[in-house]
């Protein structure tokens, strides 16, 4: 069981970013994706997720077996793909507990009940340090970026997909909440895959991962251990380019 990727190549408007690029996401594995700037890891997380503003030009993604390229986002979805946003959107008019309603029941039928669901919900935000009010509140209007980024934690925890991308869930984050959120994946270890998309090492300080992968440059130039999160910080991205 994983998420393979194979040799991907995608963009964005006849423009190749992702050349060649293979990973693999064993389910239970929290995996860290590092890379500088523009390397192309929001557009990973967007062309696996199925954004219909990438296009994928070759490669396959495979999900416990399940060919995703053919697929619209929501099918996606459906067959247990989640993306965290680098930037949540915000949705007026939409309470979190209805969009954490309406998307459980999109994914997994009517299966669990609304009781049941909100005890769901107001654990996992217990844990990660929100008041249960929010569930009242539109998703993510005036909420600050460490709430945002908590409420996708939550949405998570409530949906539980069998592979989580998670962009940049630690970026504008303090040292509290990052702490808290990397506990709150930490929590969910085991139970899904996670690739957890950063810049910077600080949140795998909290959250351990199995593997890190480098990118540079549209593809995966290195992969190893924890140590590498650490070598990265010590010296930096110059020294891993791409092969072509
Ligand atoms: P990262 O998340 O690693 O910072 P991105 O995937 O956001 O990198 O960007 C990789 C490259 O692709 C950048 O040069 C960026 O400008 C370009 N790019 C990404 N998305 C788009 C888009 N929608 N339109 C045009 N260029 C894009
Ligand atoms: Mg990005």
């Amino acid at each position: 069981m994983a998420l393979v990727v194979t040799k991907l190549r995608a963009g964005v408007e006849g423009r190749e970013i992702l050349r060649d690029l293979s990973l693999t996401i064993p389910s239970g594995e929290v995996h860290a994706l590092m890379g500088p700037n523009g390397s192309g890891k929001s557009t990973l997380a967007n062309v696996l997720m199925g954004h219909p503003g990438y296009t994928q030009a070759g490669g396959i993604i495979a999900l416990d077996g399940v060919l995703l390229q053919e697929l619209s986002a929501e099918e996606r979805a459906k067959a247990g793909l989640f993306l965290s946003f680098q930037y949540p959107v915000e949705i007026p008019g939409v309470s979190f507990l209805h969009l954490l309603r309406t998307a459980y029941a999109a994914l997994h039928g009517e299966g669990m009940s609304a009781v049941e669901l909100r005890k769901r919900a107001e654990a996992a935000m217990e844990a990660l340090g929100m008041p249960a009010a929010f569930l009242k509140r539109s998703v993510n209007e005036g909420f600050s970026g460490g709430e945002k980024k908590r409420a996708e934690i939550v949405q998570l925890a409530v949906l539980q997909p069998k592979y989580a991308i998670l962009d940049e869930t630690d970026s504008g984050l303090d040292v509290d909440a990052l702490r808290t959120v990397a506990a709150g994946v930490e929590k969910l270890r085991g139970s899904m895959g996670v690739l957890v998309i950063t810049h910077y090492s600080r949140i795998l300080t909290h959250l351990k991962p199995d593997a890190v992968h480098v990118m540079a440059d549209g593809q995966i130039v290195q992969s190893g251990g924890p140590d590498l999160a650490q070598t990265i910080e010590r010296e930096g991205y110059e020294k891993y380019v791409p092969m072509t």
